[in-house]
C-alpha cells in the first residue's frame, strides 16, 4: 500500500544580512503567514539570525536540498515588511557595485533598535487630587508645582527642572503625589504643505511649475536645479516637497552630512510647520530605530538625511532631492562602495519618483546628462537678494608672499583688518586639519612618518600629539628627533588650520575667533552651537576646513580667504581633481556677502594662470565646464568612459604585489577595455597593509560589471590575510 502523496511543505527563499550573494530556502511552519519582504528569524549555522524573505530564489542554489533537511522559520518579526521596490533596489545596487546582496540588505537593516521590542519608557505625572505629602520641603514643592500642569515627564527631566535630586521625585512617588506612567512614544508631526508659502520670482516660478508637474506626474524624472548659492534652490525644491506631501507620498532630502545643521531644520520647520525626520550618523540607537520604523509605516512623511537615508524602508517614496549633488561625500568608500546621488536616480526609477539634483556647481556628470536631455535643466539666474556674487581676487604668492614663518599674504591681512573695522566677518579656509602636515628634524633631515602608513604624521598642537590621518595612529609630540636623538631640532613644516589660528591670534589679538575642524568639534550638537554663534555675529574670524564650506548661510560674512588654492590640484591621479577644486573654491568663496552687501573672495595661489583659478577669478563657470567636458571626452573619463578600481592589500609587500600581478595576468582579453597597473598605490601602506591598485577603463556603453564578474570568477580564492576591494566608479585614487 502506498501512503498518501507527500505534500511539499511551503518554503520561501530568505536572504541573510551577511556577505553572501544568495538566498536559502526555509520552511514556513503551519499557521504562519509569510510574504516577500517580511523579516523573519531563522536558524543559520549554529545561530539564529534575522533574515529577509525574498520573492524569488537568488544566486546559485546548488543541488536541491532534501525536504527533510530544510530548516523552518522560527518567527515572523513584528516590523513592517519591505515593499518590492526595496528588494529590486537592493538587487540593483548589489549588481552594480558587485557587493554581495546580503551586504546591501544589511545596510537596509542598519537600525538595530527597529528589530528589538520597543522598551516602554517610564515617566512621572501628578496624581490628580492627591493630598499634600506629609513633609513638604521647598524641593518637593517646586517639583509638584511643575508637575501641576499634568504633563508626563521623565523622572530625570522633572528633577532637573525642579533643581532637585531624583531621590526627591522618588519620595513624592512613595507619598502618592506622583505616579509612574508610560511615556507615549513621540510621533513624527506631519509637515503641512501650506504652512508658510513663498512668492516666487519669475525664474523661480518657472522652476517650481516644472518640478510640481514632475511630482504630480507620479513617474520617474530627473531635474537638475542649477543656480548660484542664494538663488533660491532650497525654496524651490521645498515646493516639490509640498506637492509630494499633497500627493500623499514620502519625500527624501539628501544632504552632505555636515549640512544637516539646525539651520536647515529650522528653515524646513518655518516652511512646513514641523521638522522633518532626521537620519545621520549622530543619531542614537533608539532614535535610528524610531526613524526606520516611521519610514516603514509611512508615519515619517519627509526625511532629511545623509547618503545612507536612501536605504530606509520607504513605503512610497515620491521625491528624492539631492542637495549639493556634486558633493563627494555622497560616495561611500567602505563595504558597499556606492555613489548616493547616482543610486538615488536608480531608486527613483524603480519606484516611479521624481529626483531633483540641486547645486551651484553641478557635477560634470550631471551637466552632461542635462545636455544630452536625459535630465531636465532648470536654471535660477542670480541671487534672490540681487546682491552680486563676490568679487574674487587671486593673490599671487610669488609676488605677495607672506612673511617668513607666516601663511597670510599682506594683501589678505589688510582686507581682514578692513573687514574687522566694519564689524563684519572673515572666513579663512584651509582644507587641512591639525597644526602642521609635516614634522622635520633640522639636524638630520628626518621626516616623522606613521609607523603603519606611508604618510607623514600631522601635528595637532592643541592635543600636543602627532596623528596619522589614515589609520588613526597617535603619539605624544616627541621632544627630540626619534632618528638622531637631537633635542629641540624638530620643526613644523607647512600650515594646518591650527597654525592659521595661531597666526590670526597674533595678528588680531582682539578678534573673536572660531576654529572649525572635524577633529576639534565633538558632536553635531556642538557644531550647531558654533554655527548659531557665527550667525549671531558673536564671532569675527572663522577659520575652518571643508566643514565650513557647506550648507551654511552666515549673514555678516563679507570676505573669504582661501589659504592654499592649489591644494586640491595636486591630486594627480584623480580625474576629478580640477572639478573638485573648482567646486570647493566656488562654494567657499560664495559664502561671502550673501545678505546685504557684495562680498569678496581672496585665493592665495602659486599659479593664478591655472585654468581653474582663471575661471574662478573671472566668474566664468561655463568656460570651466566646457573645458572640463572636452578634457574628459578626449581621455574617455567619466561620464564618457567607465572606471573601476581593484585594490589588493596584504601585510606582506610581496604577497600584495604577487597577487595583484596574478590578477592582472588573468584579465580576459577585451579589445575596448584597458587594464592599467598593477601599480603601488599612492599611499602604498595603510594600517600596515601594502596596497596595489589596478584601474579599469571602458567605454560607457560597455557592461563593466559583467566583465569584472567574468574576470573575478577566474582568480584564485582571496583568503587569509589578503583583501580585494572593487570600487565601481571610484572617487578616491589614493
Ligand atoms: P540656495 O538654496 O540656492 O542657496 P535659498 O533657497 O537658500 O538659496 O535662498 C537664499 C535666501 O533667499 C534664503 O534666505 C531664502 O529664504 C531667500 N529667498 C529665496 N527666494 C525667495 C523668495 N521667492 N521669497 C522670499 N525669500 C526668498
Ligand atoms: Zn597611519
Amino acid at each position: 500500500m502506498l501512503g498518501p502523496p507527500a505534500v511539499a511543505r511551503p518554503r520561501v527563499p530568505v536572504l541573510l544580512p551577511v556577505a553572501l550573494d544568495q538566498t536559502y530556502d526555509y520552511v514556513v511552519p503551519a499557521g504562519l503567514e509569510i510574504e516577500p519582504g517580511d523579516f523573519v528569524v531563522v536558524p543559520f549555522g549554529p545561530q539564529t539570525r534575522i533574515g529577509l524573505v525574498w520573492d524569488q530564489p537568488v544566486g546559485d542554489q546548488g543541488k536541491p536540498v532534501d525536504e527533510k533537511k530544510l530548516k523552518a522559520i522560527i518567527e515572523r518579526m513584528d516590523v513592517p515588511g519591505l515593499p518590492a521596490t526595496s528588494l529590486r533596489f537592493a538587487e540593483w545596487v548589489a549588481r552594480y557595485t558587485l557587493a554581495p546582496l546580503g551586504m546591501v540588505v544589511r545596510m537596509m537593516m542598519s537600525a538595530q533598535a527597529a528589530f528589538e521590542p520597543a522598551k516602554p519608557r517610564l515617566g512621572v505625572a501628578r496624581v490628580e487630587g492627591a493630598a499634600e505629602p506629609p513633609r513638604m520641603t521647598p524641593a518637593r514643592k517646586r517639583a509638584l508645582d511643575i508637575a501641576a500642569d499634568g504633563l508626563i515627564r521623565a523622572k530625570s527631566a522633572l528633577a532637573s527642572e525642579a533643581a532637585c535630586s531624583t531621590g526627591v521625585i522618588d519620595g513624592l512617588i512613595e507619598a502618592g503625589c506622583l505616579v509612574e506612567v508610560v511615556i507615549p512614544e513621540r510621533r513624527f508631526p506631519r509637515p503641512d504643505p501650506t504652512h508658510a508659502t513663498v512668492t516666487f520670482t519669475e525664474a523661480q516660478q518657472e522652476a517650481v511649475e516644472t518640478l510640481s508637474a514632475a511630482v504630480e506626474a507620479g513617474t520617474f524624472s530627473v531635474s537638475l536645479l542649477d543656480g548660484v548659492t542664494g538663488s533660491g534652490k532650497t525654496e524651490v525644491y521645498f515646493e516639490a516637497v509640498a506637492r509630494t506631501l499633497e500627493q500623499g507620498r514620502q519625500a527624501l532630502i539628501m544632504l552632505p552630512e555636515i549640512a544637516l545643521t539646525s539651520q536647515f531644520m529650522d528653515r524646513f520647520k518655518a516652511r512646513f510647520g514641523a521638522a522633518p525626520a532626521e537620519w545621520h550618523s549622530a543619531l542614537s540607537g533608539p532614535e535610528r530605530g524610531r526613524v526606520w520604523r516611521a519610514a516603514a509605516t509611512g508615519e515619517a512623511r519627509v526625511i532629511a538625511g545623509a547618503r545612507s537615508a536612501l536605504f530606509l524602508p520607504y513605503t512610497d517614496l515620491g521625491l528624492i532631492v539631492v542637495d549639493e549633488e556634486h558633493d563627494p561625500g555622497f560616495k561611500q568608500e567602505d563595504r558597499v562602495h556606492y555613489q548616493g546621488r547616482d543610486m538615488s536616480v536608480v531608486r527613483a526609477h524603480l519606484g516611479g519618483a521624481a529626483v531633483v539634483l540641486a547645486s551651484a556647481t553641478p557635477s560634470i556628470e550631471s551637466h552632461v546628462n542635462a545636455r544630452t536631455g536625459r535630465y531636465r535643466h532648470l536654471i535660477l539666474p542670480g541671487r534672490y537678494t540681487g546682491v552680486d556674487l563676490p568679487e574674487i581676487t587671486a593673490i599671487d604668492l610669488r609676488t605677495s608672499p607672506p612673511e617668513k614663518g607666516h601663511w597670510l599674504s599682506p594683501v589678505l591681512v589688510e582686507a581682514m583688518a578692513e573687514t574687522m573695522a566694519k564689524r563684519q566677518q572673515t572666513l579663512l579656509f584651509l582644507n587641512r586639519r591639525g597644526y602642521a602636515p609635516l614634522t622635520l628634524c633640522r639636524s638630520c633631515g628626518h621626516r616623522i612618518e606613521c609607523p603603519q602608513c606611508t604618510a607623514w604624521l600631522v601635528e595637532h598642537r592643541f592635543r600636543n600629539r602627532l596623528n596619522c590621518h589614515h589609520c588613526g595612529f597617535s603619539m605624544p609630540l616627541p621632544s627630540k628627533c626619534p632618528k638622531c636623538g637631537e633635542t629641540d631640532s624638530l620643526v613644523a613644516c607647512g600650515p594646518g588650520v591650527e597654525r592659521i589660528d595661531e597666526e590670526v591670534r597674533e595678528r588680531f589679538p582682539e578678534a573673536r575667533i572660531a576654529l572649525l575642524s572635524s577633529d576639534l568639534i565633538p558632536s553635531l550638537t556642538e557644531m550647531r552651537d558654533i554655527i548659531k554663534r557665527i550667525e549671531g555675529n558673536e564671532i569675527d574670524i572663522i577659520i575652518g576646513t571643508q566643514i565650513v564650506a557647506k550648507g551654511h548661510h552666515f549673514p555678516d560674512l563679507s570676505i573669504v580667504g582661501v589659504i592654499d588654492g592649489d591644494l586640491g590640484l595636486a591630486q594627480g591621479a584623480d580625474p576629478r581633481a580640477a572639478e573638485r577644486t573648482f567646486q570647493l573654491l566656488h562654494q567657499v568663496t560664495g559664502r561671502a556677502g550673501r545678505a546685504l552687501a557684495k562680498g569678496a573672495g581672496y585665493i592665495q595661489t602659486h599659479m593664478p594662470e591655472h585654468p581653474v583659478m582663471d575661471a574662478i577669478v573671472r566668474g566664468d563657470r561655463e568656460a570651466f565646464i566646457e573645458r572640463e567636458i572636452r578634457t574628459r571626452q578626449l581621455a574617455m573619463l567619466p561620464p564618457f568612459g567607465r572606471l573601476a578600481s581593484l585594490i589588493v592589500s596584504a601585510r606582506l609587500k610581496d604577497v600584495a604585489e604577487g597577487v595583484a600581478r596574478d590578477i592582472a595576468r588573468r584579465a580576459p582579453a577585451a579589445p575596448r577595455i584597458e587594464v592599467l597597473g598593477p601599480a603601488e598605490a599612492p599611499i602604498s601602506v595603510i594600517r600596515g597593509r601594502y596596497r596595489w591598485r589596478l584601474l579599469l577603463k571602458a567605454p560607457r556603453e560597455l557592461d563593466i560589471q559583467a566583465y569584472l564578474r567574468a574576470w573575478l570568477a577566474e582568480i584564485p580564492e582571496i583568503k587569509g590575510d589578503l583583501r580585494l576591494t572593487v570600487d565601481i566608479d571610484p572617487y578616491s585614487f589614493m
